[in-house]
């Protein structure tokens, strides 16, 4: 079985625990207006790699991953998982810790065969990195062409199954700086158990380039990049609304 992938990069920082082998999974079924990687929206596009040449080049550098393991990421690496079934059991035999970094948006309860294969999955998966972009789902709409029921859904499914959880949440002038939602997301996240950490990370416009690369129109011309400073009064917002939706669920 081979996967579809954008790139890889070997010494990720920024995906997970510890220093990573990264690979960026090709196809996004998004298409949210502050996506960095719009190379990797397009399904069945990307290089083909197996997971024998995955574990052999991870081999190579084994030591620096003491502490790290692999992340899948993307584009969005869900949509190809018999490929993930494979690679992250053949990574768990090996003792190699597994991250996936997603926005959940493949996940839908009423696939009864996709979400037989998810079980399959999550035995070997040690971590998940879950995007929730707005907790609103007319404002997930307008932010990412997609609706937030599943994505939403794909945490309480993580919830069940204990996995761990790290959340991401970008604030982005004008879409999702408001926090009456940052509030409600802080309440949302209080109804989960696995929810290791959380980052809230402040928009920025390096992404720009890249469409101007690719010849597409960047959705966010204009909209400027995000002081740090506000990111870190929404992630206060957001964790006071947590600890007081626990507080009154006691
Ligand atoms: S989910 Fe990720 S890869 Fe897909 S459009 Fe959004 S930011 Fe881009």
């Amino acid at each position: 079985m081979v996967g579809r992938i954008h790139s890889k990069e070997s010494f990720g920082t920024v995906d997970g625990p510890g220093i990573r082998y990264v690979l960026f999974m090709q196809g996004c079924p998004m298409r949210c207006l502050y996506c960095h990687n719009p190379d990797t929206w397009e399904v069945g596009g990307g290089t083909e790699i197996t997971v024998d040449e995955i574990i052999s080049e991870y081999k190579k550098n084994e030591s620096f991953y003491k502490n790290g393991g692999i992340t899948v990421t993307g584009g969005e690496p869900l949509l190809q998982v018999d490929f993930l079934i494979e690679l992250f059991k053949t990574a768990k035999k090996k003792g190699i810790h597994t991250c996936i970094d997603s926005s959940g948006i493949t996940f839908n309860p009423k696939n009864e065969d996709y979400i037989a294969k998810l079980d399959v999955l999550m035995q070997y998966v040690d971590l998940v990195m879950l995007d929730i972009k707005h907790i609103d789902p007319e404002k997930h709409i307008k932010l990412t062409a997609k609706d937030n029921a599943n994505i939403l859904g794909f945490a309480k499914y993580l919830d069940e199954r204990n996995i761990p959880v790290w959340i991401r949440h970008v604030v982005v002038p004008g879409y999702t700086d408001d926090a009456v939602y940052h509030k409600k997301l802080g309440e949302f996240l209080a109804t989960l158990h696995n929810v290791k950490a959380l980052d809230v990370l402040p928009y920025h416009t390096m992404g720009a380039k890249k469409y101007d690369e690719l010849g597409i129109k960047y959705p966010l011309a204009g909209v400027e990049a995000l002081p740090k400073s506000e990111a870190v009064k929404a992630k206060s917002t957001i964790m006071e609304a947590f600890r007081e939706a626990r507080i009154n669920s006691k």
